[in-house]
């Protein structure tokens, strides 16, 4: 049986939970000595003992668990899950109506709802990913709810919880039909491969849609593209559609060699054509700068942090530093697009971070775009700090 607890909160946060906020903090509890289990739901009591919402308990590197709902009648079984799922689907409508994309985000977490549960709709696959042991605990509510939202081709599954970090390898295949891998999916027309079963990540991250969709068509025709962080070479394949002239493509896996090969044929692009490098992007910068490269537009996309034998990188310590080295490779009037997914700082802490960069730099910019997360992956009413993509497209005017 799954524990119910009463757990008190601060004042603060239960003014915080009352006004929407959808995290619990650990520092948030007044109770203390009671051990629960993952997956215990927890009733919510302000210091007057009155009841302010219902959560779940399951412990992420963000908190110890999630509002669930703030009616305390309201019951968390599959009618419950039923309604969240059907209440998320009804908003993408015009994502399963649109015939040139096939890829979005279904159920975004605490966006909609349930913090630490998301499903990606892949071309008729979908792909839950699990975020706590705690959320996993109702697994089966949930998979019984999806299907009866809809229609479910295939379903495949993420488990991001409890493994110190480390994605574990696992068979990710849960129920309905196998794919066939690479599944080709659409986005805005381009083409992307994909496979649900091959570790922690799908081969495209779907929250820079929007920024992939203005790099094509606004930013690529005639231009030579350095793609740093590249992946599987998708902000690449992206230019190259746009009319770029040029791509080169620089990360450390090696993997990302012939992932980023087949991006581009299955685009119908010659990779040969093109440049893929599998090295450090920061000996990249040394290798341009010795080779006089410089590109029109680089498009900057790091991990929230990267150890190499060599060096450790923190976005929220070196972007400065990155800006920097970026814009020596780039030519006068290119474009720097620089995006960063760490969560622990906002938009306008990203913003002064370029300035420091051009300021230190003696370099005039100008910001032509920014963006966060597409409408798909959708963040909680007030609460922005969800919002964790931050894009900027720059302008190098020296
Ligand atoms: N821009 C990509 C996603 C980047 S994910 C896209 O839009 O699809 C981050 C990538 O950075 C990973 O593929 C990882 O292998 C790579 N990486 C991490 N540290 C690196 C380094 N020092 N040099 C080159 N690549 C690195």
């Amino acid at each position: 049986m799954r524990q119910l607890i009463e757990v008190k909160v601060n004042s603060e946060s239960a003014k915080d939970i009352m006004n929407g906020y959808p995290l619990l903090s650990k520092e948030a509890m007044e109770t203390s000595g009671v051990t629960m289990a993952e997956g215990s739901i927890m009733h919510l009591v302000n210091s007057n003992g009155r009841y302010i919402a219902t959560a779940y308990y399951g412990l992420q590197n963000k908190g110890i668990g999630w509002v669930l709902t703030r009616k305390e009648q309201e019951r968390i079984d599959t009618k419950f899950f039923v309604r969240k799922i059907s209440e998320a689907v009804a908003k993408r409508d015009s994502f399963y109506e649109a015939e040139d994309t096939t890829a979005f985000r279904v159920f975004n977490g605490e966006g909609d709802g349930i913090g630490g549960l998301t499903i990606d709709f892949f071309n008729g696959f979908y792909m839950v990913s699990w975020y706590s042991e705690g959320i996993y605990s109702f697994r089966e509510e949930i998979y019984q709810a999806l299907s009866e939202v809809v229609n479910v081709r295939g379903l495949y599954e993420k488990l991001r919880f409890n493994h110190n970090g480390q994605y574990l390898e696992q068979d990710d295949y849960v129920s309905g039909e196998k794919g066939e891998f690479p599944l080709i999916v659409l986005e805005n027309g381009m083409k992307f491969a994909v496979d649900l079963n091959d570790g922690a990540m799908t081969g495209i991250f779907l929250d820079q849609r929007k920024v992939r969709k203005a790099l094509r068509d606004h930013y690529s025709k005639g231009k030579t593209v350095l793609n740093t962080f590249s992946y599987t070479g998708a902000f690449s394949v992206t230019a190259v559609l746009g009319g770029a002239i040029g791509t080169t493509s620089v990360d450390l896996a090696k993997r990302s060699l012939p992932k980023t090969i087949q991006q581009f044929a299955v685009n119908g692009i010659d990779y040969e054509a093109q440049d893929i490098k599998v090295m450090n992007v920061f000996d990249y910068f040394r290798y341009a700068a010795r080779h006089d490269l410089k590109f029109d537009v680089v498009v900057l996309d790091p991990p929230s942090f990267a150890r190499t034998k060599k060096m450790t990188f923190s976005t929220a310590k070196d972007y400065p530093k990155l800006l920097k080295d970026a814009m020596k490779i780039t030519n006068d009037g290119g474009i720097i697009i620089a995006s960063t997914n760490n969560a622990s700082f906002n938009m306008k802490k990203f913003k002064t971070f370029i300035d420091k960069a051009y300021t230190e730099a003696n370099t005039r910019y100008k910001i032509l775009e920014e963006h966060q997360l597409p409408e798909d992956f959708t963040v909680p009413d007030k609460f922005p700090e969800f919002n964790y993509l931050k894009v900027v497209f720059i302008k190098v005017m020296n």
